[in-house]
């Protein structure tokens, strides 16, 4: 049954310390849900399959929607939105991200998403979470402790589950400097181009060192397993290994054992499988091609 909007309290913070005073407050009794752009808790408000009743707009804390460098690397804003990281020079420097943000939903969605939402929500199926894996990105947590970082590979503890305590908030996240040279590819599989929710999504980067090796690679999946993750069996196939067709083999009979795709509305277990390969392969391609074109 669909929520009553008569029967939900939004509670508007002051500021980021009052927000998180409030978050924790609330901890112990009728918790406050954090409502960002609001694209998926109105979903499931709709669709009744939400029952929180009292929600904590973040949209008061300007502070979060900033996007600054920081440290060489990036410092995104949880309330950054996809249309913003898109546009922003900033964000250039790690092309998948722009990337990613602009298949997310359609124009409208991309206007109101956040980041910070969409790594919260945890779907496996998230487009923006395979890039932030990808590229090593750390997420910051707010809470009247004070602000923590948590690793994005270490986020993420089961099926739509987070290592966030009950009070801490996402108040950003951060992309570290990128190794140079390396070729990268972002790759959503879908129905069609727009609103479309992914059967496969990809995000790869791999360096190739003077020696014809690879020293740096990471291959990092959404919508085949029950969360976001890097496939290690094929990063380790292909780590110190010389680019080649016999490498390309290996590594993609190695992903088959490292995701777990299911059949579910969008697709079945057997495309998904096939399509990550192909993509795998796709991508091997072309690093291939680039280590040659040296
Ligand atoms: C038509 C449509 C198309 C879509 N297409 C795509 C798509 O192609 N790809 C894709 O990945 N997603 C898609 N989505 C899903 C959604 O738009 C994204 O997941 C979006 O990034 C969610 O962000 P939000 O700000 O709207 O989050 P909200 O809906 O406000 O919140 C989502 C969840 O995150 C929590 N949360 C939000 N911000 C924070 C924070 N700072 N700290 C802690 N918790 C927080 C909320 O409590 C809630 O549980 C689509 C949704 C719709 C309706």
């Amino acid at each position: 049954m669909k929520a009553a909007l008569s029967q939900l309290e939004v509670v508007r913070p002051r500021d980021l310390a009052h927000a998180v005073s409030l978050l924790h407050e609330s901890a112990g009794a009728e918790r406050l849900t954090p409502l960002a752009g609001g694209t998926d808790l109105f979903v499931y408000l709709n669709a009744g399959t939400l029952t929180d009743r009292r929600y904590l707009d973040l949209s008061p804390l300007s502070e979060l929607r900033a996007i600054r460098p920081a440290k060489g690397g990036v410092r995104i804003g949880a309330l950054a939105t996809f249309d913003a990281i898109a546009r922003h020079a900033a964000c250039a420097r790690w092309p998948m991200l722009p990337q990613a943000a602009r298949v997310i939903g359609a124009a409208q969605i991309q206007n109101r998403a956040t980041l910070g939402g969409n790594v919260a929500n945890a779907s496996p199926a998230g487009d923006s979470l395979p890039v932030l894996l990808a590229y090593d990105a750390v997420v910051h947590a707010a809470s009247v402790r004070g602000e923590r970082e948590i690793a994005f590979g270490k986020l993420y503890t089961g099926y739509r589950r987070l290592a966030l305590e009950p009070d801490e908030l996402i108040v950003a996240v951060t992309l570290p400097d990128r190794p140079g040279r390396a070729r990268e590819l972002f790759r959503k599989v879908g129905t069609r181009a727009a609103q479309s929710i992914s059967k496969v999504v990809f995000a790869g980067a791999l360096r190739v060192d003077r020696g014809g090796v690879v020293d740096h690679v990471r291959l990092a999946w959404g919508s085949v397993a029950p969360v976001t993750l890097r496939s290690s069996a094929a990063e380790s196939a292909l780590l110190g290994a010389r680019p080649s067709p016999d490498a390309a083999a290996a590594v993609r009979e190695a992903l088959a054992r490292d995701i777990a795709p299911i059949d579910d509305i969008r697709s079945d277990a057997a495309y998904r499988l096939a399509v990550a390969q192909a993509v795998l392969a796709q991508f091997l391609r072309l690093a291939h091609a680039d280590f040659r074109a040296r």
